[in-house]
């Protein structure tokens, strides 16, 4: 058995690489469409894709912006000439017998990511480099044969290579999920992680803590959601320590992970690293990118995670409700503005941050969970900036400011909000003359004696009841603070 003292012998060192599959029409070096999901086998594919003899690649220009998007995202420089190269290898779903991609001169130089954990740290991930290349198909095994599906063959793909510098399983998860968010903000991707959008592979190794070199590695491939990089990184580790306190060595291998049963489980051994016989492809001309072509494409960019995180956090918002609004814009991406709104009223930012506030503890957990809500039926911005009036206005309690979000976020129509919230009796008196008069009718009133005089020997717990019977009286609708305010004033 591994104890948490056994594990706290050793250190996790973790680098990740990341295949990303960009937001272009169509494949790479073909016409054939790039959105392969939900179609038939071999239906979008071309004779490019096949690899028919005579067929010539012709490379996709946007994955080439894309690419010097990316780079940006990743604080990298992008190379002024970069090339692609031929990976040989036999597999039925390459008919090529090669993948294109680059090996010697990347597109994308190295970079660095900035991830931020819930503790406060914000550990700095390093990128070797990202490369452009196409993908492979697919192959489902059946009992004693193998079916082939090359819709995804030459669907255009940047791999992004870490250093190994995650230590943990949570920097692991919370490198790819920066990773990804990176990536959809830049709108590098569509992000689609169950069709395998983004996958990671991640490498682990384990080594007694101060040890000058690091332990053998074994790959986990093919990780497609932020959960399991971290289990499989958890998991690694933890068989890895298990060996090493046998005195046994670690074997270096591809090993996959198992979503059911939690475990990785060997699949090829790397001792005898295969010869890919890398040569340049003769058949795509370099890359040639001059600083100006770069800084137009990523001058024309959306803002990104990080800056975000500075407009928001100098707002007064902590790393919670941040990341929640990072996270949901992207999960209500292209229904609604979650982060845009806040931005549009960024120069009054008492308000700006009353919109922020009113998105993560409202609004999103009615997007998420409200299965009645209809969204995108109305203006949120011009609603809760209506609501925000009120409440600073106290003339609506929290309470009743929610109920009437909820009444007004999916109707066809916003109506005025004051006069809606007037005609049902949601807007409170704050009349500071209207309240006293019931204030001193409550107090007079034979029900009060009693509370009254507690009150008056230090029972500070009855003010509650007295201020029951003033709301009462009201209607519900007295300011329940001034109303405490103007009873304090009359028994002291
Ligand atoms: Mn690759």
């Amino acid at each position: 058995m591994i104890t948490d003292e056994i594990l706290a012998k050793y250190e996790m060192t973790v680098g990740v690489e990341c295949h990303v599959q960009l937001a272009t029409d169509t494949k790479l070096f073909s016409g054939a469409d790039n959105d392969a999901r939900d179609k038939s086998p071999n239906s979008v594919v071309s004779p490019i894709d096949y690899g028919l003899p005579g067929m010539l690649p012709v490379l996709n220009r946007r994955a080439v912006d894309l690419a010097i998007k990316a780079g940006k995202a990743l604080n990298s420089s992008i190379a002024h000439i970069s090339r692609f190269d031929r990976k040989h290898y036999f597999y039925p779903d390459l008919p090529k017998g090669y993948q294109t991609t680059q090996l010697h001169q990347p597109i994308i130089c190295s970079g660095v990511v900035h991830v931020p954990m819930e503790d406060g740290r914000v550990v700095d991930v390093r990128i070797h480099h990202a490369h452009l290349e196409e993908d492979a198909g697919k192959l489902t095994h059946f009992g004693d044969y193998s079916l082939v599906d090359l819709n995804r063959a030459g669907t255009p793909l940047i791999e992004i290579v870490s250093e190994p510098d995650i230590h943990s399983a949570i920097e692991a998860k919370s490198y790819a999920t920066e990773l990804y968010r990176l990536m959809t903000y830049a709108e590098v991707t569509f992000g689609d992680l169950y069709h395998g959008n983004m996958r990671f592979d991640v490498n682990v190794s384990a080594a007694l803590k101060g040890a000058t070199t690091l332990g053998t590695r074994a790959e986990v491939k093919n990780l497609n959601s932020f959960k399991s990089v971290e289990r499989a990184a958890e998991y690694e580790f933890r068989r890895q320590v298990e060996i090493l306190e046998k005195g046994e060595k670690v074997v270096q291998e591809t090993r996959g992970w198992d979503d059911n049963k939690q475990k990785t489980s060997s699949q090829r051994s790397k001792e005898n690293a295969q010869d890919y016989r890398y040569m340049p492809d003769a058949d795509i001309p370099p890359i040639v990118l001059t600083d100006d072509e770069i800084s137009a494409i990523q001058a024309d960019m959306p803002r990104l995670p990080g800056e975000w995180r500075q407009i928001l956090s100098q707002l007064g918002l902590d790393y919670l409700p941040i990341e929640t609004l990072l996270d949901a814009e992207n999960e209500f991406r292209g229904k609604i503005n979650i982060l845009q709104m806040i931005e549009d009223v960024i120069a009054d930012p008492k308000k700006a941050k009353f919109i922020a506030n009113w998105n993560v503890n409202i609004l999103i957990p009615i997007l998420r969970s409200d299965i009645d809500f209809k969204i995108g039926q109305t203006d949120y911005l011009a609603l809760e900036s209506a609501i925000y009036e009120l409440s600073d206005a106290n003339k609506l309690s929290s309470t009743n400011a929610k109920i009437l979000f909820r009444e007004l976020a999916d109707l066809d129509e916003l109506p005025d909000v004051e006069t809606y919230a007037t005609e049902k009796g949601y807007i409170q008196v704050s009349d500071e003359g209207a309240i006293a008069t019931i204030v001193d009718e409550v107090l007079a009133d034979p029900i009060s004696a009693k509370a009254v005089e507690d009150l008056k020997n230090g029972n500070d717990k009855v003010i509650g009841f007295l201020v029951g019977q003033i709301m009462k009286k009201s209607g519900g609708k007295a300011n329940p603070t001034l109303a405490q305010k103007l009873i304090r004033e009359r028994i002291k």
